[in-house]
């Protein structure tokens, strides 16, 4: 191992000595001390030097001098302001790395793609997700429909979970549908608490999301079929028909309304949300402009 790599137990821990940092749990920090798993991150990445990069959250450096000597520029947003001077430090060999200090929540990222990153072929966000804000984050940057390629990212189990689950299974719901709506999802790796300093709570995921050219299903308006495919997920032991009661203006007085609408879509309404397919939740979106009763 090359212990130069800041991705150590040694250099992270005389990173930590040497600016007397503490590290801060509400912000998600747990750093990764072990180089190995960002070599996994980097070769499902297929990055090369036409490659611009955004980086949420680049802690001390340790993925983002992977990165830089492999993308052609980096941009690195990171909101922890004891980290810049660190970051100043560990990415000052790397001419092609930004450090931009502010929340990815908040930032313009839409300006720093257009920008920064115009001449980039192919755009990727890569990161260590910090774990509190994954799905706002993920959800913030498919649906400002940036020209992001794709995204390979580490975040905690159970969430990396959900946006590659297959319909039928106890993961799968409104986030597998957003997720797999833009993109075509798939796992890396798992990873153990043990690669993190401090080790997290939670066992953690590398997943793939790549865009897909066309999204899979055409509906007029994504965020009212988003809405409508979460609804029948709104109580997850109710039925679907149950569950569009609680969507719809005077859902429970269109009752019958409602039933005809399931049946017009050859949808069974006892059954549950999580066994309808995208495919077939952007059918019964589709058909809803048949029904100008229901109203959400
Ligand atoms: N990339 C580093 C690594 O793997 O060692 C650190 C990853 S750590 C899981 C998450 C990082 O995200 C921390 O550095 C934390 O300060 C930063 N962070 C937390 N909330 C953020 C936000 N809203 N915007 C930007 N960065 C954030």
């Amino acid at each position: 191992m090359d212990n130069k790599d800041i991705a150590t137990p040694s250099r992270t821990k005389a990173l930590l000595n040497h600016y007397g940092f503490s590290f801060k749990k509400s912000l998600g920090q747990n750093f990764l001390i072990d180089v190995n798993i960002i070599h996994n991150i980097m070769d499902a990445s297929d990055i090369d030097e036409n490659t611009g990069i955004i980086e949420v959250g680049p802690g001390m450096g340790s993925l983002t001098e992977q990165l830089a000597k492999n993308a052609k520029k980096v941009i690195a947003f990171e909101i922890d302001q004891r980290l810049i001077p660190v970051l100043n430090e560990t990415m000052a060999p790397y001419q092609n790395v930004t450090i931009v200090n502010e929340d990815i929540l908040k930032a313009d990222i839409a300006h720093y793609v257009t920008e920064a990153l115009a001449d980039c072929e192919k755009i990727l966000v890569v990161a260590n997700l910090p774990y509190y804000i994954t799905t706002p984050i993920l959800l913030n940057l498919m649906q400002q429909k940036l020209p992001i390629d794709g995204y390979v990212v580490m975040m905690q189990k159970e969430v990396g979970e959900r946006l590659n689950a297959e319909v039928g299974t106890k993961a799968y719901g409104s986030l597998s549908i957003v997720a797999q709506y833009y993109t075509e999802t798939s796992k890396v790796l798992t990873v153990p608490k043990t690669v993190f300093l401090p080790p997290p709570n939670v066992d953690s995921i590398v997943v793939k999301l790549m865009k897909r050219d066309q999204p899979i299903v055409e509906v007029e308006d994504e965020d009212k079929f988003f809405k409508m495919s979460k609804a029948a997920f709104g109580q997850r032991r109710k039925t679907i028909n149950n569950n569009y009661q609680s969507l719809f203006t005077n859902g429970k007085e269109n009752k019958q309304i409602i039933l005809d609408w399931l049946e017009s879509s050859n949808i069974d309404p006892r059954r549950r949300g999580e066994t309808l397919s995208i495919k077939e939740f952007a059918h019964l979106y589709n058909e809803l402009k048949n029904f100008p009763e229901l109203e959400f």
